[in-house]
């Protein structure tokens, strides 16, 4: 275990440097991550960021991105890169099982791990932990990293604010959600007084979608949602084929379910998608429901009360069958 001076110690000299963060990114992992590259990097380390799959282009304009390492495609430099660091960073997630065949040879690595991350239940694979499951973003853990266990908020400047920026306004689903608490605010309004340009973030995440996906996002409202009254949870279910015919990329499907949840009478809403090897669920929900615990008991996987995800190997529309019979065991939380 690494106390904060012997974290300081550290760092006072150059280190090779490994950010790592979940498979399929989302604006808070990859935020997270190249924001504390480009906080990191102003020091002299040698750093890199590895990703253990790609990640959506509307991701892919941060300050650093062009120095990114996908491990699927670089996957020997990758390894390379693990074994020989000093410090791995393990941001926006608290088990190796989230990066996929990277989790062993970050396991196995001689490094320092330092988590960084908001997720339940961490598993014990770190050196110093950042931890706090009410932060909205993990990219909020990591302000307050550099400025309060660090105490060098003068090294936050454009890059850094424009990375942390984007990776709060997305996990908060752009500051909407409970945990955009006032403390939120205050950090969102560091971060502009920094540098970062709030309403071109906006832009550059939420307005550069292809005519594809919105065409996608059409199909999936008129024919892919069901909506179950009697237990205030809609679905939206898209197979292989609807993916192809749509030439669906990385991201194209990221805030879908977010559409169903938007019914008023609906506490649950989930977006079931065949993927090429496995099926993938994301669960949303209103309030006090618990989407991550039918994510973790059925879906051999987790997240947040209100936003969580799982996969299951069975056929698409048994996973959809599979889902509707756990709702009656909830009914009483949704119909209140
Ligand atoms: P999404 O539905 O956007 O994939 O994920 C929503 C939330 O659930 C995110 O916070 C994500 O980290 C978490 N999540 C998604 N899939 C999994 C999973 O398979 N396992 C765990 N533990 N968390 C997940
Ligand atoms: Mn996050």
């Amino acid at each position: 275990m690494l106390d904060i001076t012997s974290l300081n110690n550290l760092l006072a000299h150059p280190k090779k440097i490994v950010f790592t963060t979940h498979h399929k990114p989302d604006g808070d992992a990859m935020g997270s991550s190249v924001g504390l590259y480009n906080y990191l990097i102003q020091q002299g380390h040698h750093t890199t960021v590895i990703t253990p799959t790609d990640y959506p282009d509307f991701l892919s304009w941060m300050p650093g991105n062009a120095e990114v390492i996908i491990y699927t495609e670089k996957t020997a430099q990758s390894a390379a890169l693990i074994a020989d660091a000093d410090i791995i960073f393990c941001l926006d997630f608290n088990n190796l099982s989230r990066i996929n065949e990277m989790g062993e040879l970050v396991r196995a690595a001689k490094a320092y791990k330092i988590m960084i991350d908001h997720h339940l239940e961490p598993e014990d694979f770190d050196d110093f932990r950042h931890w706090d499951i009410n932060a909205c973003a993990a990219a909020q853990l990591v302000y307050s990293f550099i400025v309060d266990v660090l105490d060098n908020k003068k090294l936050v400047n454009k890059d850094v604010a424009t990375c942390l920026y984007t990776g709060i306004m997305t996990d908060s689903a752009s500051f909407r959600l409970p945990n955009t608490t006032s403390a939120v605010h205050r950090v969102v309004a560091d971060l502009i007084d920094a540098g970062a340009v709030n309403w071109r973030i906006h832009e550059l995440v939420y307005n550069s979608a292809s005519e594809n996906r919105l065409r996608f996002l059409g199909h999936c409202l008129s024919n892919c949602l069901e909506v179950l009254p009697e237990f205030n949870t809609a679905i939206i279910t898209v197979n292989k084929h609807d993916l192809e015919k749509y030439d669906v990329n990385t991201g194209d499907t990221e805030g879908i379910v977010n559409y169903a949840l938007s019914i008023a009478s609906i506490r649950l809403a989930a977006f079931i998608v065949e993927r090429s090897d496995k099926v993938k669920l994301s669960l949303r929900s209103k309030g006090d429901f618990p989407a991550n615990e039918i994510c973790k008991l059925y879906f051999s996987g987790g997240g947040h009360r209100n936003a969580a995800g799982g996969v299951s190997s069975a056929p698409l529309q048994e996973v959809v069958n599979q889902l509707k019979l756990i709702l009656p065991e909830y009914k009483k939380l949704l119909i209140q």
